[in-house]
């Protein structure tokens, strides 16, 4: 299709940076492009003379960054001739996984655990056609029965283990980059199965002209693009937030029982373990973690303070930015963004629950309603 100037999706634009062939047919909803918006507010409250930027990654297509890695995935798997695609899922992964499929006429299988999964998502992969499997178990179940199922026929997974997701979500790097001229100085991410951070080391890195020291990953290999020319001079330090109730790589290895209000971000057995270790030590960064209880305040403070509205899961990201600029981790001047992984309209329950008491309740009085707002002024 001629479309002109029209941005047509991540493949096309950074098509010279991917494993993308000339003879293959791209499956996009034209994601990618998200805003890199300002948090003036909070960076003016946070002090330090730092600019913090938002990456909202829940402006994609259906709503989470997994989009990105999705239209790489699929278009790679379409390719290859496969009949399917199937996933383990904490939600947003089976929303973008089904859309695909859907767009390529292909099925897609979504496993997903059992109960834990924000409304909004499971809306999605049922709409949109995919088959839902529910499992009586979490995240990590899912993931062994899907690693398992490997060899059943012409079925691609498309979870974070398959190379090609974490190609197409490095091209987030390179759109920050691309929008401030340089890299960030602090890049901070919500982080659970891990392929998100370690795809933005990828992208950094790529940009930077570096080729990233561990060799024993999946991009080094036939997907690599490090013969490109660099665009950036700098690379940012990586930090990663985990929830404390699942925060293996806080805890050193695997945890066992999983929990948080940040369903997106609960996996016990992260799969890019080693990656993501690679991208923080690289970096000269940290991995940290938040309560549950910080990790809804800094969801409303965005919702509040800039009018952002994120998924619990994403919003760690400047919860923990915020904690960390006031520890005097965050050199004073700095640039830094945050991924906001996914829309805040995905889990529209947890959002609601945390706002009880704002609704007041009044009889159709208009006395009585002006009353009410002449008090509030
Ligand atoms: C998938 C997801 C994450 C975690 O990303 P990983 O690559 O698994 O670390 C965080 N937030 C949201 C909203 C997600 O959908």
């Amino acid at each position: 299709m001629s479309t002109g100037n029209h941005y047509l999706g991540l493949l096309d634009r950074y098509r010279d940076r991917l494993p993308v062939s000339p003879d293959m047919k791209i499956v996009s909803l034209v994601e990618g492009d998200t805003p890199l918006i300002p948090l003036e507010n909070l960076s003016r409250a946070a002090g330090h003379d730092v600019q913090i930027f938002a990456k909202f990654e829940g402006l994609n297509p259906t709503g989470s960054f997994k989009d990105r890695g999705m239209t790489m995935a699929v278009t790679q798997a379409v390719h290859e001739g496969t009949k399917a695609v199937i996933c383990a899922s904490t939600g947003n992964t089976s929303a973008s996984a089904a859309a695909y499929a859907a767009r390529a006429g292909i099925r897609a299988f979504v496993l997903i655990p059992d109960g834990k999964i924000a409304l909004g998502k499971l809306a999605q992969a049922m709409i949109q056609g995919a088959v839902v499997i529910q499992i009586q178990g979490n995240f990590d179940d899912g993931m062994r029965i899907v690693k398992e199922m490997a060899d059943a026929g012409p079925i691609s997974i498309v979870n974070s283990i398959n190379p090609y997701r974490l190609q197409g979500q490095k091209t987030a790097a390179f759109e920050i980059c691309d929008a401030l001229g340089r890299a960030p100085d602090y890049h901070c991410i919500p982080v659970g199965n891990a392929g998100n951070i370690s795809a933005h080391w990828v992208g950094y890195s790529e940009y930077a002209g570096v080729k990233p020291r561990t060799q024993s990953c999946a991009f080094c290999t036939d997907t690599c693009r490090f013969e490109r020319p660099a665009v950036v001079s700098n690379r940012p330090v990586m930090v990663g937030y985990q929830a404390a109730g699942s925060a293996p790589f806080l805890r050193g290895g695997p945890v066992d029982e999983p929990e948080t209000v940040a369903t997106a971000i609960r996996i016990g057995n992260p799969q890019s373990w080693d990656l993501a270790w690679a991208a923080v030590r690289e970096s000269g960064g940290w991995f940290d973690e938040l309560t549950d209880a910080d990790i809804l305040a800094a969801q409303k403070l965005l919702a509040e303070r800039e009018g952002v509205f994120c998924e619990p899961a994403s919003a760690i990201s400047v919860g923990g930015l915020l904690r960390d600029i006031k520890a005097g981790k965050i050199k004073p001047g700095s640039t830094i963004t945050c991924t906001l992984t996914g829309h805040g309209l995905k889990d529209p329950d947890t959002a609601i629950k945390q706002s009880q008491g704002q609704v007041l309740q009044i009889p159709a009085q208009t006395d009585l309603v002006k009353r009410a707002i002449l008090d509030r002024l």
